[in-house]
């Protein structure tokens, strides 16, 4: 049929905002909705053969040796660790710098989450920190590859190994960045690691049109414990041998992630594209310091978050963009270690004082694949007119 979807959706492109899925979805449309027309034909809604598919293209893509997917990127988090056998009690080394879902499962465990603060330059953990906090207890890390680069994986696993620590990657920002070791050595974010957790969320860099996740490992043995956890804890239809959870992709999500899979690289690229453009109009501004790339990781700017001069009024900033049209977002402005829910684990302000700092400072601007050069020079046109001290 020459028109499979009646209705017709209008661009917004006049409009920014923070991400723009319908102005991205119009361009792969027909692809999409053919996509879409074969599952419901199929009436394969879940597990059909399309997951497969994507979960094979996906570890080609990343060079992983497996590729589970699941419900959610907070799933694969929680996922992960119960494959790893991690026990109540345990403790897992993370950042307090962070989306809530990373910590949450830790607690959700029964796990203690312990933190080492964060690298002002490129918000991710401080690597440096991490030995000074390990314990007999201690079982794994959980380094969070913020805003789009990855965390010092090399010294990481380094540590890992001398002290025998499971490494959880949250990629969950992060998908297509690459890490380079100091031999010339180059992995995907989420594949350094025993295990990489990801999330499909649709506003994230590979995203699809509702809830999805997935874990990655080189490791054959853990992949099916994760298979089976996920499935309820069944390795045979009908026996349980462990107690499990239900998280999965549905067919839907994983033919629409099937088809924007081809295009992550692009996507990618149109992001850095207008990171750079940002960081030329605005690198001179004295009340602003623009995010900066770690050597060893690309950025895939999943998120493009300066810094402001501490003496501005964030919210006065945030209100004049508003006013001119131009969405803005603080993420996060309170770290994890502060959230009210997190006060059972006994953490005080000034424990982490770069995290804490970055919260009060933080301001991500619109970030996507559609964004244009005008958009980009009005943002910041803006955005030099508001900083008023
Ligand atoms: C989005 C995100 C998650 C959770 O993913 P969901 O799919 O929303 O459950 C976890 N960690 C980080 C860092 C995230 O950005």
């Amino acid at each position: 049929m020459a028109y499979f979807c009646k209705f017709k959706i209008k661009p917004m492109s006049q409009q920014i905002q923070m991400v723009d899925l319908r102005g991205q979805y119009l361009k792969i449309k027909d692809e999409i909705d053919e996509a879409m027309a074969q599952v419901l034909s199929s009436t394969a809604f879940i597990n059909g053969p399309i997951v497969k598919e994507f979960q094979q293209n996906l570890s080609e893509y990343l060079h992983v040796g497996h590729v589970i997917t699941c419900g959610n990127g907070t799933d694969a988090l929680q996922i992960a660790m119960m494959a790893l056998g991690l026990q109540p009690g345990d403790e897992v080394i993370t950042t307090p710098f962070t989306f809530i879902a990373t910590v949450e499962v830790v607690a959700l465990l029964g796990l203690k989450p312990v933190f080492v603060d964060v690298i002002p330059g490129t918000f991710n953990m401080d690597v440096s920190q991490i030995e000074r906090v390990i314990t007999p207890r201690t079982k794994a890390i959980v380094p969070v590859h913020l805003f789009g680069q990855c965390t010092d994986m090399e010294p990481l696993m380094d540590i890992a190994q001398r002290h025998h620590l499971y490494v959880i990657e949250d990629a969950c920002q992060a998908i297509g960045a690459e890490y380079t070791f100091s031999d010339g050595r180059k992995c995907k974010a989420g594949t350094i690691g025993h295990v990489g957790c990801t999330s499909f969320f649709p506003s994230k860099n590979l995203g699809c049109y509702g809830d999805g996740g997935a874990l990655f490992t080189n490791d054959d043995e853990l992949a099916t414990r994760i298979r089976g956890i996920a499935n309820h804890g069944s390795f045979v239809k009908y026996h349980h041998d462990l107690i499990g959870v239900n998280s999965r992709l549905d067919s839907f999500q994983a033919a629409i992630l099937n088809v924007k899979l081809k295009y992550l690289d692009n996507y990618i690229a149109s992001r850095q594209r207008a990171a750079k453009l940002y960081h030329f109009l605005l690198c001179d501004v004295a009340e602003i310091k623009p995010p900066v790339t770690a050597a060893q990781s690309t950025h895939v700017f999943h998120q493009y978050t300066l810094k402001l001069d501490e003496r501005l009024n964030r919210s006065d900033v945030q209100e004049k963009l508003k006013a001119a049209g131009i969405p803005s977002m603080v993420y996060y402005p309170v770290p994890i270690h502060l959230q009210k829910a997190f006060a059972p684990f006994g953490y005080h302000a000034g424990d982490f004082p770069v995290a804490e700092k970055l919260s009060r400072t933080v301001l991500s601007l619109p970030m996507h694949t559609e964004l244009t050069k005008d958009q980009q020079i009005h943002i910041t046109k803006t955005l030099k007119q508001s900083l008023v001290i």
